[in-house]
């Protein structure tokens, strides 16, 4: 959204500059001067403009609209950026009121959820809520057997439920931040992967966990669900939405490793049985036996290639046109999909376009 923007020239600090004061109110709400740089700032700022008060007034306007915070909170010592970031996230869980780090990480997750909600190309259809239902779906349009990642990617975008990762945070003293998340604005969820994991059975076990959340309507419309290592029931539901999505219906009893020496082809013929990617069906066992079987499943099961897949998703499903350019590019470096970007087709047509 473009806002009025008024130079702060008459509250024009004795001695610091514009930037100085800048840096000093981002630092205020947790944001380190490396994250933003890395991060927030756009791709035409470096460090020879600091001293060009009209260089950073066009980038305290930029960031105003990136993470929708009102300009004077950049410049006006009297105010915290982060008040504004947090009270619009809208947490529908009661988080503890000294985890800054999380909501801080999670506010800025919102922000290029919303984003990524404005430049969806499709529009939104619920979920239903029987996680079965969508596996038959997701079946019965894969290329391949098995519900995957990309699967299930595909099928969420395709019902208008934007999927984005966003790994990079500002690092606090606790360095904390959700697992995942999910979120809605004006009506549509969207599902923000947190995890630095490049395993696609794990990113899809979390993505499942979180389209079950959206699915049992636990966002209620509006609101922001941050999955923290919490054992509620909307938690257990959604758990069990994940097994189901991602694994079928298997009976309770056959979920039993009886002999742990023939672990890996117990896995095999179990994801053979009931038409599973085995390292998805040993990723799943892993969760519903508390992670015991963890190293196991790490050690013959580990795969790569999520967070790419999830990035290469986004660019698919997403129409750049929708939203602002320099937003665009604002979003291709918070979601780490810069390099993706343009080294697919029509690199030069883009290049021009955003410079
Ligand atoms: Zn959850």
């Amino acid at each position: 959204m473009k806002r009025t923007f008024v130079f702060p020239m008459v509250k024009k600090m004795a001695s610091n500059s514009l930037y100085t004061v800048l840096m000093t109110q981002l630092k205020k709400s947790g944001i380190t001067k490396t994250y933003a740089l890395n991060n927030l700032f756009p791709y035409w700022w470096d460090d020879s403009l600091k001293k060009d008060d009209g260089s950073v007034t066009l980038l305290i306007m930029y960031l105003s609209d990136l993470i929708d915070v009102e300009i004077d909170k950049f410049w006006n010592e009297d105010t915290n950026p982060k008040d504004e970031l947090i009270s619009e996230a809208k947490f529908k869980k009661t988080i503890d009121k000294t985890d800054e780090d999380v909501q801080l990480a999670s506010a800025l997750a919102i922000k290029m959820g919303i984003w990524a909600t404005k430049a969806c190309k499709n529009d939104y259809f619920p979920l239903p809520i029987n996680p079965l239902a969508i596996r038959e779906e997701i079946l019965a349009n894969a290329k391949s057997k098995t519900v995957t990642l990309e699967g299930l990617l595909d099928y969420l975008w395709k019902n208008g439920i934007p999927v984005i990762y966003l790994a990079d945070f500002p690092k606090g003293k606790d360095k904390k931040k959700p697992d995942a998340l999910c979120s809605s604005v004006v009506g549509r969820p969207f599902i923000v992967l947190t995890r630095k994991d490049d395993d696609p059975a794990k990113q899809q076990f979390w993505l499942a966990h979180e389209a079950g959340h959206i699915a049992f309507n636990h966002l209620e419309n509006e609101g922001t669900i941050l999955d923290i290592d919490k054992n509620t029931q909307e938690e257990n539901e959604a758990n069990h939405f994940a097994y189901e999505l991602n694994c079928g219906k298997i009976p309770e009893n056959n979920w039993v490793c009886y002999n742990f020496n023939n672990f890996q082809s117990w896995v095999n013929s179990m994801a053979s049985n009931y038409l599973i990617e085995p390292s998805v069906f040993a990723q799943t066992f892993a969760y519903k036996t508390d992670n015991q079987y963890l190293p196991l499943v790490n050690k013959h099961f580990r795969k790569k290639g999520a967070i790419d897949l999830v990035r290469k998703k986004m660019l698919e499903y997403l129409d750049e046109n929708l939203i602002d350019r320099e937003i665009w590019a604002g979003l291709l470096k918070m979601t780490g999909a810069y390099d993706l970007y343009y080294a697919s087709a029509d690199k030069e047509e883009r290049i021009c376009a955003i410079s």
